[in-house]
């Protein structure tokens, strides 16, 4: 408008020049003039307007410059959308990404280029309520860097513009990369989780011993909660067990590594002390001064208990609670070192319970589990509290005695356990009487270390047990000779067979009616190379152990039926001929095979077969109900069975009643004292009584008088067996005494070896 005036004035001043000099306004070169004006003024105009333009342009220049420079300084971008056009103005966005701003479109679509798929949505929620006028935009998302990689994006801004009914038409704001401060920020959650949520307590205190942060485990561990404990010094977690010179300690290999773990007691709120393995690290800062310490207790009471039980669980027998045997060799080794030093004698105290397995067969278990129970309490009530009683496995209990002061004192403690068991054990309405077998061994002089004094100590147990049972033995250097005897007896034993060293001698049965031999007792003898013929005394025992019984005791069978048959067929009265059984045999599954391939090849009638068991046979064999049904299952083959050596046992009449046999043998001792012994003859009478009455014969064994014969007659028994009629004879004796000529003597065993017969 200011140039148009301009203009208007400068065409009137050349009007007012020409009215003044009169000439121009009637000049013809008045037109051509004002063109000129006219043409000079545009122009003017113009280079006017054009310099304007680019003082603006240079003002917006600047501005834009300054603003890059703020931008940069800042590290921020920024940009400016016209809602109208959907236009988008960026300024430093596509650098601070790593992009040349060309390689960005200018309108929305770089949201769905660039922004995280997961983040999309949220921004786009947080812009339309920002539009909607509802709130300032604020969104912090990830967007993909040229790089590939994903950069954490805050972004501000607001409204700009509106129209005059309020419509929003532009709106405008920054951004900033703060991917750095994201990282530390989750970085720090991730510990603040872990802090927070650790199942190990954590302390922060300051360099004063200041608490200054604990974690929820801490509270469940010692029961102080935050309030409690902030600001408060790291020392109301002391326990007493510690004195104080162990925190100073602790403190100062602090202060000098900057670090300290070990086991603490702690003392929690309540005032228990619990023990803890802690872990103490000095926190430093880029001058390397402490400004925190970080504590890390780990609660380890449970842990502490659960190795001690570990420890008992391993080193102690479960069901007495006694020591077992890796704890007996370790304290034992132990005593011995202390012996060593010091001089001194040491007992070993081996005991062995008598008969437990058929205890445990025949009362199960359970019983048998409680029974040994019992046996350890009496067993440490018979020592002193210094004594190590321990339980080597089964039956096999052993008692240390250190310092034990000779041998009278030692005989002493044994014979006070054997007296311990004097009492029966009373379990679930049985009466059990129990004995034990006790062998000794003393160091020393049986021995000086652990496997020596053990072996030795359970020699002599062995002896006590062939002895009878139910006493003591101190280990002697010829029982050692004789355990080595046993081996080599075991050896020779077993080649006895092949080598036809295995006899049978007979002893033949009166049967009282009609004062005729009614049968014959196989008995086995062994005629060893050295020391001439043996009584099953001598090799019974080496034999049972060494698993030979099964097929000796086979051998037995075919050679006595064999015998047998071989009679008959030599025109002698068929004579009923008896096979002892061992425990073994009977255990053995195969028996009743081996028992009808031995009549089988013999040609001999079952019925001329006794097959002889003791009661203890029977208990010891396996359970009481499987040995019934070996025993039904011989009974099918037709022989016959007899219970030996009847007294003796476990006697019962019920179980009796429940076996299938056929004859009662009575045992020798009740026939020995029975003129001397007015219980004795009662017992005899009883059997003899009760046997008939269950419809079973008697046959009572060891008659070696005439007066013995004469009650035995008196009293109703049916067979009588015995030196008084005939000791055991060779096979070939037997038919002349068959036939009448009683006279003879058994030439062959020696005398000593008829003293026990079994
Ligand atoms: P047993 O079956 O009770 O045999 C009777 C034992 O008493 C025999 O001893 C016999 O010689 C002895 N005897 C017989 N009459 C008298 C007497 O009047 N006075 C005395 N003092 N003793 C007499 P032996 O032959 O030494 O046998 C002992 C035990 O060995 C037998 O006792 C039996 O249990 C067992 N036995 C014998 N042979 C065998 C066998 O082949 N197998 C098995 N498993 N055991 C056998
Ligand atoms: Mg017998
Ligand atoms: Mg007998």
């Amino acid at each position: 408008m200011r140039w148009l005036g301009a203009a208007m004035s400068l065409a009137a001043a050349f009007d007012l020049y020409a009215l003044d000099g009169r000439a121009l306004s009637s000049s013809p070169l008045r037109y051509p003039l004002l063109a000129l004006a006219a043409a000079v003024l545009v122009a003017l105009w113009m280079r006017r307007q054009r310099r304007h333009r680019a003082a603006i342009a240079e003002a917006l220049r600047t501005g834009e410059q300054r603003l890059n420079l703020a931008l940069v300084g800042s590290g921020d971008g920024l940009w400016d959308w016209n809602l109208v056009t959907g236009e988008i103005y960026r300024l430093r966005i596509a650098e601070m990404l790593g992009y040349h701003p060309s390689e960005l479109p200018d309108d929305h679509s770089l949201r769905d280029q660039l922004i995280h798929p997961e983040d999309r949505d949220e921004v786009e929620r947080r812009m339309a309520a920002a539009i909607a006028g509802r709130a300032s935009y604020v969104a912090e998302y990830r967007m993909r860097a040229r790089d590939g990689r994903w950069r954490w994006i805050h972004d501000q801004g607001n409204v700009v513009t509106r129209d005059d009914e309020g419509r929003p038409l532009r709106i405008a704001g920054t951004c900033r990369d703060v991917t750095e401060r994201k990282t530390v920020e989750q970085e720090l959650r991730l510990w603040a989780t872990v802090f927070e949520s650790s199942a190990e307590a954590v302390v922060v205190s300051d360099p004063r011993d200041r608490i200054v942060a604990i974690n929820p485990a801490f509270s469940r561990m010692t029961g102080y909660a935050r309030e409690e404990v902030l600001e408060r010094p790291t020392s109301i977690l002391h326990s007493q067990r510690h004195d104080p010179n162990f925190y100073r300690q602790l403190r100062q290999t602090l202060l000098d590594t900057g670090r300290w773990q070990g086991e603490v007691w702690q003392h929690r709120k309540n005032g228990d002390d619990f023990l803890a393995w802690v872990n103490v690290n000095a926190v430093r800062d880029e001058h390397d001064r402490i400004t925190h310490y970080v504590l890390v207790a780990i609660d380890i009471t449970q842990r502490k208990l659960d190795e001690e039980r570990l420890r008992i669980l391993a080193n102690y027998d479960t069901l007495t609670e006694l020591p077992n045997r890796s704890q007996f060799q370790e304290r034992l080794a132990e005593a011995l070192a202390r012996m060593e030093a010091k001089g001194g004698e040491l007992a070993l105290i081996f005991a062995d319970l008598d008969r437990f397995k058929q205890i445990n067969d025949s009362l199960g278990h359970a019983i048998g589990d409680r029974l040994l129970q019992v046996v350890a309490q009496r067993l440490r009530g018979a020592v002193r509290r210094a004594d190590l009683v321990a339980r080597l496995g089964g039956d096999e209990f052993t008692v240390v005695m250190e310092n034990a002061g000779g041998r009278e004192r030692i005989r002493q403690v044994a014979e006070r356990i054997l007296g311990a068991f004097a009492r029966p054990v009373h379990l679930e309405g049985h009466e059990i009487p129990v004995t034990t077998s006790i062998g000794i061994s003393v160091y020393p002089r049986d021995g000086t270390t652990v496997e020596v004094l053990l072996k030795h100590a359970d020699t002599a147990m062995y002896q006590a047990k062939s002895l009878g049972r139910n006493q003591l033995q101190f280990f002697t250097a010829e029982m050692s000779a004789r355990a080595i005897e046993r081996l080599s007896y075991e050896t020779n034993l077993r080649r006895a067979e092949e080598r036809g060293e295995l006899e049978l001698r007979y002893q033949p049965t009166l049967d009282l009616a009609s004062d005729a031999v009614s049968g014959v007792e196989a008995l086995l003898r062994w005629r060893h190379p050295e020391r001439g013929l043996l009584a099953p005394k001598d090799f019974l025992e080496v034999a049972e152990d060494a698993g030979l019984i099964v097929p000796i005791g086979a051998w037995v069978l075919r050679t006595a039926c064999a015998q047998a048959a071989a009679w008959q067929r030599r025109g002698l009265t068929p004579l009923e001929v008896a096979v002892n059984l061992s425990a073994s045999q009977l255990r053995f599954e195969n028996l009743a095979d081996t028992v009808a391939s031995a009549l089988d090849r013999a040609g001999l009638a079952p019925e001329l077969l006794l097959l002889e068991l003791t009661e203890s046979v029977v208990m010891e064999a396996d359970s009481a109900a499987q040995s019934i049904a070996r025993l039904y299952a011989l009974k099918d083959l037709g022989v016959r069975l007899a219970i030996d050596d009847f007294g003796t046992g476990y006697s019962s009449l019920s179980y009796l009643k429940r076996l299938p046999i056929d004859t009662l043998k009575i045992d020798r001792s009740f026939v020995r004292d029975l003129l001397v012994s007015p219980q004795d003859a009662a017992i005899v009478e009883a059997i003899i009584a009760m046997a008939r009455s269950l419809g079973l014969r008697v046959v009572a064994e060891g008659v070696e008088t005439r007066e013995q014969l004469d009650v035995l007659r008196r009293a109703g028994c049916h067979e009588v067996q015995g030196y008084y009629f005939s000791r055991p004879r060779p096979a070939s004796e037997i038919p002349a005494l068959v036939a009448g000529d009683a006279a003879g003597e058994e030439t062959e065993p020696p005398a000593r070896r008829t003293g026990s017969g079994g």
